[in-house]
């Protein structure tokens, strides 16, 4: 999972990345980046995050009346600063860009690139890989025209197997926004004026004033010329796969991911939770979110159930989110710098908590007890998603069974090693009719179902585990 903003304006915009790139910083706090242009690339990437890579004196150079904005989470890749994003080719013309998904062919198209192509790969980073895959395609299209640089994004689709969701600038040519045939990565654009945005969630435009045209189509190429004029194209015509976790956990509840408001899908979350919670018979006297994902979950829940609603635990907001530190030490010793107990509040108290997912069930497990130690008599946990069983290649870190409590152990063994009072997860079918909000749609829920949307090859698959393991 990372964030992206490109802006096509009329003057500087380095500021408005910076901003853009605050209000995306929830999807990924490991790296951050900014290229502009000013007849020149003027770039800046660095490790951390957007407000400590940047300075006030990188905004003396960071010229120009376009750029793109990067948040980077790593997937492939080891994590390296030398994996942030954007990426810069100079050839042809100049092209940057950023991307959000993970290209589950990165191996085998990375080799083949470098021996048929002699091109040469700097990084470890799959974004690299997808801009010299168009660099290389736009280089057999030539001269440049609209209808040259679709023919080469039809070959960029049939070679990039996976997800990806990507804006890229070419110099004296336009910006280009696109989306993989399965349109797993969610990536929305927006106008103000005659000024063009494109970004991984509304919000990052609408913190910047731009209003929202639409999300780009799965397939579909939007291309914003010199002339200020778009065009669009849907070159592939599949079925669509939004990744349903994003509603659960990745995005910002204030978005909207492909017409369908996060804050109304968690709500409903809420509310088909509430089923399965009261079906059995529990004594509760609160309901408690673990914040900050949870909450519009548990407020539902309580609303359902007709208990009170209280704000038991306080989170340091000057402490990252803890499942997307890349390494299990820095998770597990974040959970009591990160969150405080309202002892007021929890003692003597028979507690629900509401948390969004359980991964490798250490995070709960510290919960509970802090919970616990604060006074509470009873401590339960209600889960608005389902076990998370299988890995997720399309762009999250969790890409080995190893990853998941819930692999290989029942609900009843999961509680006991968390050590709930009772543990209830949401079904499958309640997490779907929650998201799709009444709409008949499919989502990508392969990390609890193993319906993978897109197969994968094994030797890639070996790979991707390997890299994974041995990070
Ligand atoms: S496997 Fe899970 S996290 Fe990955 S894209 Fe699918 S729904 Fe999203």
């Amino acid at each position: 999972m990372c964030g992206f903003i490109g802006i096509f304006g009329n003057t500087d915009v380095a500021a408005d990345i910076y901003v853009s790139l605050l209000n995306l910083q929830h999807r990924g706090q490991d790296a951050s980046g900014m290229v502009t242009f000013s007849n020149r690339f003027n770039l800046k990437k660095g490790d951390g995050l957007v407000r400590d890579v940047f300075k006030e004196k990188n905004f003396s150079y960071l010229k120009g009346n376009i750029g793109i904005g990067h948040v980077r989470y790593p997937t492939i890749g080891r994590g390296e600063t030398n994996d942030a994003q954007p990426f810069l080719s100079n050839v042809p013309y100049g092209i940057v860009l950023a991307h959000n998904g993970n290209v589950i062919n990165f191996y085998s198209l990375k080799e083949e690139l470098e021996r048929e192509r002699l091109r040469v790969l700097n990084s470890m980073s799959d974004s690299e890989l997808i801009l010299n895959v168009l660099a290389d395609e736009i280089s057999s299209q030539l001269p440049f025209s609209v209808d040259n640089l679709f023919r080469a994004m039809e070959e960029v689709f049939v070679k990039l197997k996976g997800s990806y969701s990507a804006v890229a600038f070419i110099k004296d040519k336009g910006m280009i926004a696109f989306r993989d045939p399965n349109g797993i990565k969610p990536i929305i654009y927006g106008i103000k004026g005659d000024n063009f945005a494109v970004a991984s969630e509304g919000v990052a435009l609408q913190a910047i004033g731009f209003e929202i045209v639409r999300d780009v189509l799965p397939g579909e190429v939007v291309f914003f010329d010199m002339d200020r004029k778009i065009h669009y194209k849907r070159l592939r015509e599949e079925k669509h796969y939004p990744c349903i976790f994003e509603y659960v956990y990745f995005a910002r509840p204030d978005s909207i991911l492909d017409g369908k408001s996060v804050y109304e899908a968690r709500l409903n979350l809420g509310k088909e939770l509430s089923k399965r919670v009261r079906e059995r018979l529990l004594d509760i006297d609160l309901i408690v979110p673990v914040p900050d994902t949870s909450r519009p979950a548990a407020v539902a829940l309580a609303e359902e159930l007709g208990i009170k609603y209280r704000e038991g635990l306080m989170k340091n907001r000057y402490i990252g989110r803890t499942f997307i530190m890349p390494c299990q030490k820095e998770r597990e010793e974040s959970v009591r710098l990160k969150l405080s107990p309202v002892k007021e509040e929890l003692f003597g108290k028979k507690v629900m908590l509401v948390d969004d997912s359980i991964v490798r069930g250490n995070t709960s497990k510290e919960i509970i007890q802090l919970v616990r130690d604060a006074g509470a008599s009873e401590v339960h946990l209600a889960i608005s998603s389902p076990p998370l069983r299988y890995p997720c290649y399309y762009g999250i870190d969790m890409q080995t069974r190893g990853d998941f409590i819930a692999s290989d152990k029942k609900e009843e063994e999961i509680r006991k090693i968390i050590g709930a009072d009772s543990l209830t997860y949401q079904s499958v079918d309640g997490l779907v009719k929650s998201v799709s909000c009444g709409l008949d749609m499919n989502f990508c829920t392969a990390c609890f179902t193993a319906n993978y949307p897109i197969s994968i090859d094994s030797s890639d698959l070996k790979r991707i585990e390997y890299d994974r393991v041995n990070k």
